[in-house]
């Protein structure tokens, strides 16, 4: 009994400023009001121009956070390769585990920033069409590992590795 006083104290002395003047939450309203006010702007997550929309970020989301959207006129990108579709990722639901970065293709195949992102996917700025014409510098084995899970949506139920 003794011990959790003085925890109960001790916890009471270190947040003092923040009990008698409630400074943490004069940031809350300061970000509220920004928000109410416009200033703050939500960060875009997918980069739809470059994404190729091959849904593996879709089929890697532990939380089914994204979405595949059908596009209303489909793009070639380069001969041979349409892209129908565009993820949707919904922040609500994400856990931000970065699963969807981390295996989009252009990212764990060729190195280059990933068309999606959980915070804020920033300047995408890859030439598709030159981009898959690269050769790919990792090994058979890696490629086969990212391959499954980019192209298969039950990848994680068969590996119970969710939800
Ligand atoms: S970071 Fe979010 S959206 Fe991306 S795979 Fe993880 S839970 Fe899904
Ligand atoms: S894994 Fe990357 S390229 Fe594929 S649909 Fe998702 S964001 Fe686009």
């Amino acid at each position: 009994m003794k011990d959790l006083i003085r925890i109960m104290l001790e916890g009471a002395y270190s947040n003092l400023k923040r009990i008698i003047f409630a400074s943490d939450r004069v940031t809350d309203m300061e970000l509220r009001n920004k928000i109410l006010n416009g200033q703050i702007v939500p960060t875009e997550k997918v980069a739809e121009k470059p994404c190729i929309g091959c849904s593996g970020c879709a089929n890697v989301c532990p939380t089914e956070a994204i979405t595949m959207k059908k596009l209303d006129e489909p793009v070639e990108l380069m001969e041979g390769l349409i892209k129908d579709q565009i993820p949707v990722l919904d922040s609500l639901k994400c856990v931000t585990c970065y699963y969807c970065h981390d295996f989009c293709p252009l990212y764990a195949l060729f190195g280059e920033a990933g068309t999606i992102h959980p915070n804020d996917v920033g300047q995408v700025e890859s030439d598709i069409s030159k981009l898959l014409e690269k050769p790919v510098k990792i090994s058979e084995d890696k490629i086969a590992f990212i391959s499954q899970y980019l192209a298969d949506t039950s990848i994680l139920k068969k590996k119970s590795f969710k939800r």
